[in-house]
């Protein structure tokens, strides 16, 4: 230990510590003393505990932060296996992988059970809690609507619905094993693969996909700023061609309005609020933009 420690702050820490410690492995359902779990990494602690005042440049939260991380490392080293409490279920649903073709030819999965992220599409990674651009297209699990949770997670008993036929990413997910990623060859599962086949409907997903990309709706964003609004009627035709075919495929193809969000994406409206914007439609049909209201906080 360091020769400066400041004997208070260490005394102050090993009591937090055990709470800590004691929080830890509750989260994981891990069934031990916490002294147990502390003399496991105690090595690493000791370097994370506070230095004497002059010395300290983290704030509590930074240490805390660190030794937390820790302990949940050392936490997963003691138990690294699946306990199937559905933590991670409640996180996020899956993307799924070219090897879940199979899982809609079986009928374990419905169109209605997913949802496509275009390219380009905001996406939040459960890993990071951050929402990024998808750099490619994504099919995943519907979440239910007012959490992350995917909606084959039954919440009383906290199992999977289709445990026995879960998708490829449930089956490698491993909590105690965060670093884990898709391997190299793995390809995620795309709208192509799936719906190809299926002709007009291919067609009318291919022309939408032309029309209004998430690449070409972002450069719309911009040129609506940079020309102080004069192009509002070239991002509007977009915005309307994205609304109008799924009214489209749904009276004439007579397409579940379940379906619509994996055939053609979530609409491009909702990503308007990443720009402070919304759509609103006229009683003839047009559309037109106005501020976003902000959320009561
Ligand atoms: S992988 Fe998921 S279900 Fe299994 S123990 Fe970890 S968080 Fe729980
Ligand atoms: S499919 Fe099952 S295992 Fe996978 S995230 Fe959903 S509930 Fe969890």
């Amino acid at each position: 230990m360091d020769k400066d420690f400041n004997k208070a702050d260490w005394e102050f820490f090993v009591v937090a510590l055990k709470e800590e410690a004691r929080d830890v492995l509750w989260s994981v359902q891990l069934d031990l003393d916490p002294d147990t779990l502390i003399k496991s990494a105690l090595e690493d602690l000791q370097a994370l505990a506070p230095r004497p005042d002059g010395y300290e440049t983290r704030s509590r939260d930074e240490i805390w932060n660190d030794v937390r991380a820790r302990l949940l490392q050392a936490a997963y080293a003691l138990r690294p296996h699946c306990i199937r409490c559905g933590t991670c279920c409640e996180k996020g649903s899956p993307t799924l992988l070219k090897q879940d073709t199979e899982l809609f030819v079986t009928g374990v999965l419905t169109p209605s059970d997913v949802f496509t992220i275009r390219s380009g599409e905001q996406v939040y990674i459960p890993e990071t809690e951050q929402t990024v651009p998808s750099q490619t297209e994504l099919i995943k699990i519907k979440e239910t609507s007012d959490s992350r949770s995917c909606m084959f997670l039954d919440t009383s008993s906290k199992s999977c619905r289709i445990y026995g036929s879960r998708p490829e990413q449930c089956r490698r997910q491993e909590c105690w094993n965060p670093k884990q990623t898709l391997q190299q060859d793995d390809r995620t599962l795309t709208r192509k693969d799936l719906l190809e086949a299926t002709g007009d409907l291919w067609s009318i997903i291919e022309r939408h996909e032309d029309r209004c990309s998430h690449d070409e709706f972002t450069r719309e964003i911009a040129r609506l700023s940079a020309t102080k609004g004069q192009t509002v009627d070239d991002l509007l035709n977009m915005l309307a061609f994205d609304h109008h075919v799924r009214d489209f495929v749904r009276t004439n193809l007579g397409v579940d309005e379940k379906f619509l969000n994996f055939f053609f994406g979530r609409p491009l409206s909702q990503d308007l609020f990443y720009y402070g914007l919304s759509l609103e439609e006229n009683e003839d049909g047009t559309f037109f933009l106005t501020t976003a209201q902000q959320e009561d906080s």
